[in-house]
């Protein structure tokens, strides 16, 4: 045990000595654009609280209700005693806002990225993948049996290029996935384009839209709707815009639904998700739909913060997504952005900066995320904060 604990010691003192270790910020009030930390009160720039019901006082009440109605926990997985009425009625919510014949829950979105490949595809099929693919995707991949192919991030020569291997190599089922939104870019997958290849090579396309729905298409439906069309498989999260608490879940064809209730083992061999968790999260759901002032003013601070970053000399991703990537190119980049951002916290504004391995090296970055539960005073703060935290931290 000694000569164990010395060695993970050293793996942790690794972490430290490559500027990668991750401390915890421990935050002493509720999630909102508004937090306290131990530092002071900070404006939050930096959750996945893009609607801003994270602590919404109705999703709060039904949480509550839902409590006090159907108990704490249900000490079950889903098919031996763990499916209440409200499980199923998010279930449905979820199928006829996103378009599809049905969905199933699952804890979270990593289990159900986590679940699906596995029970889709088989020796031999043909799974494609972009490269920048959420972690659970890329979990997802390696735990089924079929060939990986990757292509270059939203790159459609590429996705060609893998879909003529896949049908060389005679795969008989052929599935594309990808991130809706990629999270470090704030980018769109170019949904059109790779359903128009998918069609050709007779390929499935499956979309992970955690980063998009609730606040992005028309009535919040997502990637799809923004694009309009139509694709087969859609994952998603509980635990970003539609209330942030957690959970997850798989959206499309009945006979996908039925058979990954039949056999996603995250599915069957986890505890169902919680009554006020799910109670909470229907009425999120309920919310998010017909969120359209919410979605306006969200895409109103996204604009205002871009433009008034641009005008302060900042470099951003393009884009016109919810997430924006404030760039701290070079060598220097990621020491820039860390210093940046530990300034802007002093000043009472809350963002994180990124580098490598979570993004290429010297493309460093603090990424932004807007919330409709921003004021344009906050906005105006969070500019004003990055401006004043750069000079400080470049002529130092
Ligand atoms: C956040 C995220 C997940 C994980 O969602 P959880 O429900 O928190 O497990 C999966 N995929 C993508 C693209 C995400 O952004």
């Amino acid at each position: 045990m000694f000569a164990f604990k010395q060695e993970i010691s050293e793996e942790l003192a690794a972490i430290e000595s490559a500027g990668l270790y991750k401390r915890e910020r421990e935050i002493t009030s509720a999630q909102g654009s508004e937090i306290e930390t131990a530092e002071g009160p900070a404006l939050n720039f930096c959750a996945n609280n893009y609607l801003g019901l994270a602590d919404d006082s109705r999703v709060r009440d039904a949480a509550h209700e839902a409590l006090d109605q159907w108990g704490f926990g249900m000490s079950s997985v889903r098919f031996i005693c763990g499916t209440q009425s409200p499980h199923r009625e998010l279930e449905r919510e979820l199928a006829s806002w996103l378009g599809t014949e049905d969905a199933i829950l699952f804890s979270s979105c990593f289990d159900a990225n986590g679940a699906i490949f596995d029970v889709l595809l088989r020796a031999g099929d043909a799974i494609i993948s972009d490269e920048l693919n959420h972690a659970s995707i890329i979990d997802g991949v390696r735990l089924c049996k079929a060939t990986r192919y990757r292509y270059r991030n939203a790159d459609m020569e590429d996705l060609r290029t893998q879909l003529e291997a896949a049908k060389a190599a005679g795969a008989p089922r052929i599935m594309i996935v990808t991130d809706g939104v990629f999270s470090m870019d704030g980018s769109y997958a170019p949904l059109p384009e790779i359903v128009a290849l998918a069609e050709e090579y007779g390929a499935l396309v499956m979309v992970d839209d955690s980063h998009a729905t609730g606040f992005v298409g028309a009535s919040g439906a997502g990637t799809p709707e923004l694009f309009g069309v139509t694709v087969d498989v859609l994952s998603g999260t509980l635990g970003k815009a539609l209330g942030g608490a957690s959970g997850g879940y798989i959206a499309g064809p009945q006979e996908i639904v039925d058979l990954l209730r039949q056999r996603a083992r995250p599915y069957l061999f986890s505890n169902t998700v919680a009554p006020s968790v799910v109670g909470g999260s229907l009425r999120a759901v309920r919310i998010a739909r017909h969120a359209d002032e919410s979605r306006a003013v969200l895409a109103r601070n996204a604009e205002l913060f871009r433009s008034l970053m641009e005008q302060a000399g900042f470099t951003l991703l393009p884009g016109s997504h919810a997430i924006v990537p404030v760039m701290f190119p070079g060598m220097q980049g990621a020491v820039l952005a860390g210093r940046v951002a530990d300034r802007m916290l002093e000043l009472g504004v809350y963002v994180i900066a990124f580098s490598y391995p979570v993004v290429p090296r010297g493309r460093a970055r603090i990424r932004v995320q807007l919330s409709a539960a921003h004021t344009e005073e906050d906005v105006r703060r969070c500019v004003a904060a990055f401006t004043q935290a750069r000079d400080e931290v470049l002529h130092r």
